[in-house]
């Protein structure tokens, strides 16, 4: 039987590329987006056209009743759910004292809450399937912390304390829960920074550049596929090197 990914936040980024490799690799995948209805809807069709099988879903997943849609309706459609990836998020760059309570509630709405939300009703069907990967996209700031990045950096490591706790609970039902922490990736997320700020951080980064989205999208199929069965609860750092 063909499995299922759900890959939140894949209308681009990150989240495009993994839905590209999913659906190559041979899953339904449902492209999930909130904003972008056009770069989804387009990433779909191409790969439709190309004999993938694809579907959209738009649920902001900060929203419980979206994110409880978003797995209702991907059961509906395909049966069953083998790979949750939370992947969708929001970056915000400032001084503590210039990040209101509106942003502060937004981020961790979406970043730490959305991820909440997506793995509270995807767990009631994998334990009930008694199988299912859940991978979720962290940052290496979730690790470090990043100056000016606080609520930001704050997110993902609850992300990675989610994680963790959840690995533990979903052991015994047979689904792993993993996270991978993408250091500095080349997508739309960094179109803010500036040519000196991307070579100061190109030049600490051992390896010397930054990350593709295939990068990321690479690592979390390996832990949804059957080599990483005997891998949980772990914190999987994609950063060339930038934290070790
Ligand atoms: P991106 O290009 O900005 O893409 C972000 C994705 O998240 C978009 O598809 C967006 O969809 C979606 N999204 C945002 N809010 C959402 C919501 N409320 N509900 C559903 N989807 C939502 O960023 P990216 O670089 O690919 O980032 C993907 C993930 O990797 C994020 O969690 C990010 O924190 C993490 N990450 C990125 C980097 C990096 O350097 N790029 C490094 C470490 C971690 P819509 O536009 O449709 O809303």
């Amino acid at each position: 039987m063909k499995k299922t990914a759900i890959i939140t936040g894949s209308s681009k980024g990150i989240g495009a590329a993994t839905a590209i490799l999913f659906a190559q690799k041979g899953y339904n995948v449902v492209i999930n987006y909130n904003d972008s209805y056009e770069s989804a809807t387009l990433l779909a069709r191409s790969l439709s056209e190309n004999g993938f099988s694809v579907t959209t879903q738009k649920a902001n997943v900060a929203n419980r009743l979206e994110a409880e849609l978003l797995i209702k309706e991907t059961l509906y459609k395909f049966g069953r759910i083998d790979v949750l990836v939370n992947n969708a998020g929001v970056a915000f760059e400032g001084l503590i004292t210039q990040t209101d309570e509106v942003d502060y509630d937004r981020i961790m709405n979406i970043n730490l809450k959305g991820v909440f939300n997506c793995c509270k009703a995807a767990a009631q069907v994998m334990v009930n399937q008694q199988s299912g990967k859940i991978i979720n996209i962290s940052s290496m700031w979730g690790e470090t912390g990043a100056s000016c990045e606080v609520a930001y950096s704050a997110s993902k490591a609850g992300v990675i304390g989610l994680t963790k706790a959840l690995a533990k609970e979903l052991a015994p039902s047979g689904i792993t829960v993993n996270a991978v922490t993408p250091g500095i990736i080349e997508t739309s997320m960094n179109s803010n920074l500036s040519v000196e700020e991307l070579t100061e951080f190109v030049e600490s980064i051992p390896l010397g550049r930054m990350g593709t989205a295939d990068e990321i999208a690479q690592a979390v199929y390996f832990l949804a596929s059957e080599n990483a069965d005997y891998i949980t609860g772990q914190i999987l750092g994609v950063n060339g090197g930038y934290v070790i």
